[in-house]
């Protein structure tokens, strides 16, 4: 891949920040995006702007076709087996409030179980919880080892005939650990038991095929993989869908309304009430086009080799500790560093030009699990180079030069 050239598809990398080259490396938040997905969204205000589904006129017809279409791309990427199985959310925060609801609703009993692991965003927290506590069931937690990877013998432990969903992050947020999903979703099923896979942190970084995970509920952010906000995927599996009650209702989701009663649409709209947000998901294919065009595979090796050196780079520095240092990991580091806050560290990294997160990522349960406050992550993406990891080593020599 010549890194330098397609840097040029990202205007936002061209720009100086302070005066200075910006190295970005909070990728793990929000991704930057290539102007062709720019270009597009801005084409389809120019162009094709009207309401979706509704209208017979031109405008709307071609609005509506060019959603579709999005919609075709992304079911084929993910290899998902039909487009009914393709709902579009606004991400992955509401992709799991969507589950945890109509799930819940529709299968979720009293002293029923449901499984979640140490390592998980908040988002694939919260809304389990909620439900659980509105439902009576019980959440369970799997516990992760020290070197962050998931303690299997945790989760057989607590697979038995109560547990009715289990939901897991494919990739850690924090650590960039990549969990053993395959073999996960296996020992599930094994026990008839369905699993969400949170894929926000690993659809930027590795081709994602749901056919052959065969899970039964896979989600994800645009914004992370190089798309627009406000967007995202829920993949299901027809045979839960369609059992599973709407989350939320209005306009599109219907197929008749009296004030007697309203019976629903079909699979997908039965999921997308509203008008959606057609820009962005016309741009979330365009990333995919992007992504496909690059190679997921090249992406990945790269992005391995600059997880390599940075890691090697940054260990050098005495007094810095790696959380997460299990090998199998996607292009994120997070580190904590004697006697340094997160938050200073973070402030005068900046101040240095180098963009990175700090703090504990939406994810309170696993910084207990690692006895620390939070963090200070660096997270990569194909357009970063080795010369930025040096950039961001020497910042945080700096950095601690003037901390200590
Ligand atoms: N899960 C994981 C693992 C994440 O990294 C994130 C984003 N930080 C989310 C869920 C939530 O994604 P979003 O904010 O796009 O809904």
């Amino acid at each position: 891949m010549n890194i330098n050239k397609l840097r040029q598809d990202f205007p936002i990398l061209n720009k100086k920040v302070r005066g200075k080259n910006y190295v970005y490396f909070d990728n793990g938040a929000t991704s930057q995006t290539p102007k062709s997905v720019i270009d597009r969204m801005s084409f389809y205000y120019e162009n094709e702007n009207a309401n979706v589904h509704r209208g017979v006129h031109y405008l709307s017809q071609i609005a509506t076709d060019a959603m579709e279409a999005a919609r075709e791309r992304i079911r084929k990427y993910i290899n998902a087996p039909s487009i009914e199985e393709v709902i579009f959310t606004k991400g992955t925060t509401e992709s799991i409030n969507l589950v945890a609801h109509s799930f819940g609703k529709a299968f979720i009993e009293e002293r029923d179980e449901i499984i979640v692991s140490e390592m998980e965003h908040h988002a694939n927290i919260v809304p389990w919880q909620i439900m659980c506590e509105e439902r009576g069931a019980i959440l369970k937690v799997i516990k992760i080892n020290d070197d962050g990877s998931l303690n299997i013998e945790s989760f057989k432990s607590l697979l038995n005939s109560k547990v009715k969903l289990v939901a897991i992050a494919h990739t850690s947020n924090v650590m960039g650990i990549i969990n053993p999903i395959k073999k996960l979703i296996e020992l599930a099923h094994n026990e008839n038991i369905p699993i969400l896979i949170d894929g926000a942190q690993a659809v930027p970084h590795t081709r994602v095929d749901v056919m052959d995970l065969d899970c039964d509920f896979y989600v994800f952010s645009a914004h992370k993989m190089y798309g627009p906000m406000g967007v995202g995927i829920l993949y299901g599996k027809k045979k839960y869908l369609e059992k599973m009650p709407p989350y939320q209702s209005g306009g599109e989701m219907i197929k008749d309304v009296s004030f007697e009663k309203t019976t629903f649409n079909e699979l997908p709209f039965k999921f997308e009430a509203g008008t959606p947000m057609v820009a962005d998901i016309i741009g979330f294919a365009e990333a995919i086009n992007y992504l496909e065009n690059l190679g997921l595979d090249k992406i990945q090796d790269y992005e391995h080799k600059l997880l390599e050196y940075g890691t090697k780079k940054l260990i050098e520095i005495e007094g810095l500790r790696i959380i997460g240092t299990n090998e199998n990991k996607a292009s994120v580091i997070s580190f904590v560093m004697e006697g340094i806050h997160h938050y200073d560290a973070g402030s005068l990294l900046d101040q240095m030009g180098v963009a990175v997160r700090t703090g504990n990522h939406c994810a309170q349960p696993l910084m207990k699990r690692m006895n620390i406050n939070g963090t200070i992550r660096a997270s990569f993406a194909f357009y970063n180079t080795y010369e930025e990891i040096d950039i961001f080593v020497k910042a945080v020599k700096r950095m601690k030069g003037m901390l200590l």
